[in-house]
Parts: C-alpha cells; structure tokens; sequence
C-alpha cells in the first residue's frame, strides 16, 4: 500500500514565511523515513489559488489576480530547489490542467447522489478566515484572529449535507477503519462530531470572487 502524506495548501496572498518551511522539511522526513523502509511514498504539495483572501492580497497590491497568484505560487513553488524537499508533485490549483477535472469529477458525483443543496445564506463573514461567525464566536463583534468586524453577507450558496454523514463518519473512527493519531485528537474529533456536525457552504458566488473560481459543473444556471 502506498503510504500518502501531503502537506497543507497554502493561500498564495502573499509569499512565503519560515512556517511554511518548518510544515515543509516535517513532511519531507515522513516521506524519506517511509521511503527508506522500502515502502511506495507518494509526497504531494501545492498550493490553494483560488482563495477570496488572495483575490483581496492582489487587489491591496494593484495587481492582476492570476498574476499575482502565478507569482507567489512559484515562490511556495521554489522552496522545493531550496530546501532539496523530495515531493513528488506539486500542484498549481488555477494553473495545474489536472485540478480541474478532478474537482468537476468530485462536485459532480456528490451531485449525484444528492448531497448538494441550495440556501440562501444571511451571516457574518470575514474575508481573512473565509468564513461565516456566530455571533458568540466573535470577541467584542471582532473577529479572534483578525481583530475586524465580519461583513454582513447575504447569498445563495451550495451547501453539502454533511449532516447525513454523521453516523457514518463516527463509525469508522470508533470502529479503527479510519485511525487518527495521536488518541488526544481522535477524541478531539469524536467530541467535535458528538456536538453536532452542521452543513457547510461549498461554493461563494461567482461576484463575491470578482470572477476568480472554477464554475460548479451541476449548477450551468450560476
Ligand atoms: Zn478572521
């Protein structure tokens, strides 16, 4: 079995820090590790372009969004010459010609089998955590880790059932099929899923992005 150990992808608003690099070298010894045990390694990075924050960054700095992105993408890019990281493959999510398909293949099958639905959504939303708040999720109506107010956004997005999954998804944590490591943050999870999993949006209308998103193939009518 090939073992698969991926870093996070990052945002490309901006270029990147000694952090990154850290998360970098920590994957690279996985891979070399299981590697030197004689085991298949798939090492995979890459960074995640079509981010609102980033469509933001590249307003901020006067630029072309795809540019910008192109920019600090081989920034991230570059660290694999420089710190000699042995990642097998390394994807541009708006430039790479296999990210496409393979998210229409992922919208399109979870379409099938119904676990899209739409809603029009009304709540505050910071642009730096894309995401909606409660308000008892904010400090003094701030946003924790931006110190700003969230905007009120009012749309119609996509949200995916998540709820529906809920048993499933319990399950093969509790049965081991699926193992999380270490025990402290299986039952982290576990106490997450136990509080009540919600629905989540997974689209943001084409306007709110100024245009820098792939289309959702199931919904040719937005
Ligand atoms: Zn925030």
């Amino acid at each position: 079995m090939t073992y698969y150990v991926t870093t996070a992808i990052p945002y490309v608003n901006a270029e990147p820090h000694l952090g990154h690099c850290l998360e970098y070298v920590q994957t690279d010894v996985l891979a070399r590790h299981h590697r030197l045990r004689g085991q298949d390694v798939r090492f995979l990075s890459g960074t995640d372009d079509h981010a609102m924050k980033n469509v933001t960054a590249a307003r901020e700095a006067g630029e072309d969004v795809a540019a910008f992105v192109a920019h600090n993408g081989q920034r991230f890019a570059d660290l694999g010459d420089l710190l000699e990281l042995s990642w097998d493959d390394f994807i541009h999510t708006s430039s790479d010609p296999r990210h496409r398909p393979a998210v229409e293949k992922a919208w399109t099958l979870c379409a099938e089998r119904g676990d899209f639905y739409q809603k029009s959504y009304t709540g505050l939303y910071c642009t730096g955590c894309e995401q909606f708040y409660t308000p008892d999720e904010l400090v003094h109506g701030l946003c924790r880790e931006h110190n700003r107010p969230p905007e009120h956004v009012t749309e119609n997005n996509w949200f995916f059932r998540l709820t529906r999954y809920t048993d499933r998804i319990r399950e093969v944590i509790t049965s081991g099929e699926v193992e999380i490591q270490p025990v402290q943050k299986r039952n982290e999870v576990l106490a997450f899923i136990d509080s009540g999993l919600q629905d989540f949006s997974v689209s943001r209308p084409m306007a709110r992005a100024a245009g820098w998103a792939s289309r959702s193939p199931a919904t040719a009518t937005r």
